[in-house]
């Protein structure tokens, strides 16, 4: 498998990787760890005339904490939010996501930028990430807009980003303390892409009782699903056994998976059921 002719630049700045993408227009592609664009390359499902690989821009990678909010570069890889010692303090559910994610290979190429701007249904970091009521910051030459999660992935592989943007950084809010999160996967035996997965943040009250609570959906659709009755199914009661369980059968309602050659849409509803109780447990065992 060859991909078509393509022209490779190595881009040194933020802005001038917007300057190519201005020049070369819709037959330009950004090149992060190109573990998904480099095989839809081979595949011949993408055909870029000019790729502009943000891998030379420096100051794009990263973790931090600024005011109230954990900030990712876009070029972060996975291995490096799996192995942060930010993320894993505050955010362990997004570890989680990163350490599932593929192989170690994968893991050591793949940005977390990347993997949200392909925006594959059945990828991992959208998930938690829309869990997590993530934003996401894009750049274009007029300036930059920040995108919240539930507006960010539209449709399958398709995300609110244009275009003519770059994204820069991934800003999570920090949980208040009481907080849990964490995120679960059903893997396709062939592939390691989830089949269903979750990811949940619960926040507790000090009587025990659920604060808040988001949960979020892999699988079902074209990209992470909000479960809204388990949301509220959870607010004010006490995290126990029974209730999340309660909570969790409620998860798969009105969707519409579609069948696939590995699992019927009947299999995906259950499995959603089964993972979010999994993941809700794990967030508030966290939590308290
Ligand atoms: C064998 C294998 C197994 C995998 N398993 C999993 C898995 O289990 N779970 C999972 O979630 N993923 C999995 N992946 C996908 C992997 O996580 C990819 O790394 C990720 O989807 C894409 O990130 P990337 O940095 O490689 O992006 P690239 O492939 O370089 O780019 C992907 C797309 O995003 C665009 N893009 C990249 N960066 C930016 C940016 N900063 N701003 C705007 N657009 C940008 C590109 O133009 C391109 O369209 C797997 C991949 C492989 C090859």
């Amino acid at each position: 498998m060859f991909p078509a002719n393509f022209g490779y630049v190595a881009a040194k700045s933020v802005d001038e990787a917007l300057q190519l993408l201005s020049k070369h227009g819709e037959m330009a592609k950004l090149l992060a760890g190109g573990h998904s664009l480099i095989p839809a390359m081979k595949l011949r499902l993408a055909s870029p005339r000019t790729l502009i690989d943000l891998s030379t821009v420096p100051g794009l990678g990263g973790v931090k904490i600024e005011g109230n909010n954990l900030v990712i570069g876009a070029l972060t890889v996975h291995a490096d939010v799996a192995s942060s010692d930010l993320v894993r303090k505050h955010l362990p559910g997004l570890a989680d996501a990163a350490s599932v994610i593929g192989d170690m290979q994968v893991r050591n190429r793949g940005t977390i930028g990347g993997s949200v701007a392909h925006a594959d249904p059945n990828a991992d970091f959208p998930v938690i990430l829309t869990a997590l009521n993530a934003s996401f910051v894009a750049r274009s030459s007029s300036g930059s807009r920040s995108i919240a999660a539930d507006d960010f992935f539209t449709d399958f592989y398709t995300t609110a980003m244009t275009a003519s943007e770059i994204l820069t950084e991934i800003r999570i809010p920090l949980p208040p303390s009481g907080s849990g999160t964490a995120y679960v996967k059903l893997p396709h035996p062939a592939s390691g892409y989830a089949v269903v997965s979750a990811g949940v943040i619960v926040t507790r009250q000090s009587s025990g009782s659920c604060a808040s609570a988001r949960v979020a959906i892999g699988g079902l659709g074209s990209g992470p699903i909000r479960a809204l009755a388990t949301e509220t199914e959870l607010q004010g009661k006490p995290l126990t056994p029974q209730v999340i369980a309660a909570a969790a059968a409620k998860a798969a309602e009105n969707t519409n998976p579609m069948d696939d050659a590995y699992a019927d849409a009947e299999y995906k509803r259950h499995m959603a059921v089964v993972f979010v109780r999994r993941a809700i447990e794990e967030a508030a065992r966290r939590a308290a």
